[in-house]
């Protein structure tokens, strides 16, 4: 008691400054582009805008927004500092780069959702980063919050069939069952209809694609996720897969896809590679959600100038 006391006594600030802390630094390394903004939110958790100072080492590099954001003006690096009134500090290293530089890719999450769904939603919030859940129309009914969850947080929600049947090896009317129910029993429970879908094992007829009504979307980077359970693997795969205008494969449901995610994104976001659903990255060009139903879609290539 004695000993506590006289902590107290000697650093009265100690104590009260952790309970007052106004906020959490979530990232503490930013990418913007030349031109876009970076929200604040994703950067500090809990925190009321107003009550913060944020300064920037380089305004013509960034500058904070009145509206919570981060503006990258011009290529460079630059450190803001945010404050408090409670004399809480922190450090945040921008980086600024050049828009002729985006590169973008579809990280795709099968066979969800499942018990990891909410950790990596607070990690893809925390990077800026979106995502496409493909979820199975059976299982989704048991994550309801997930599901809308990733609805409010712009993610891309998409289906991937009702019971997860290869669609090419049952009756005809069967799989198109498959196909229906799931859309709609996604939509019964996320508030709004999958926008892309995606068959189990990859494996459609041009049937059943036109029928689904949405995009069908494969991957061109399969990471076996599944089959290895490595989270190092998984995060090696994730990487070297991260070249612009692809789609990446995971599954959501194993403890150690979601570890490697966490290993590999902490890397590419650092390094300015944008994650994107995949319907903006297969319209990036300006195609027309429209003209893409009907194809398989593996990955979206486009010529820079
Ligand atoms: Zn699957």
């Amino acid at each position: 008691m004695l000993l506590f006391t006289a902590a107290l006594l000697i650093c009265p600030g100690i104590f009260r400054n952790e309970e007052a802390r106004a906020y959490t630094v979530k990232n503490n390394k930013v990418t913007i582009y030349e031109g876009e903004t970076f929200p604040m939110d994703s950067i500090v958790s809990d925190a009321d805008f107003l009550k913060l100072r944020l300064i920037s080492s380089d305004r013509s590099v960034s500058t904070p927004t009145k509206d919570g954001a981060l503006l990258g003006l011009g290529i460079g690096e630059c450190v803001v500092t945010v404050s408090d009134r409670k004399g809480t500090r922190d450090e945040i290293e921008v980086k600024v780069v050049s828009k002729s530089d985006i590169h973008m890719v579809a990280l795709t999450l099968d066979d969800g959702p499942g018990s990891h769904a909410m950790e990596l939603m607070d990690y893809f919030d925390s990077r800026n980063v979106k995502v496409t859940f493909f979820m199975i129309g059976a299982d989704i009914g048991n994550y309801p919050k997930s599901a809308q969850r990733m609805v409010d947080e712009g993610h891309e929600i998409g289906s991937h069939t009702m019971n997860h049947k290869q669609l090419t090896a049952i009756k005809k009317d069967r799989a198109l069952r498959e196909i229906e129910e799931g859309a709609k029993v996604i939509e019964e429970v996320a508030g709004v209809p999958p926008t892309v879908w995606r068959p189990p094992y990859g494996d459609s007829t041009e049937e059943q694609r036109i029928a689904a009504g949405m995009p069908t979307v494969l991957w061109n980077i399969d990471t076996l996720d599944w089959k290895y359970k490595d989270a190092d693997r998984v995060a090696r795969e994730i990487i070297n897969g991260a070249s612009d205008g692809n789609i990446i494969l995971v599954h959501e449901i194993y403890k150690t896809t979601v570890e490697g995610i966490k290993k590999a994104l902490d890397q590419l976001c650092a390094k300015g590679i944008r994650f994107v659903t995949s319907t903006t990255l297969l319209t990036r060009d300006g195609t027309p959600v429209e003209d893409l139903i009907g194809q398989r879609l593996f990955s979206k290539k486009v010529k820079k100038k």
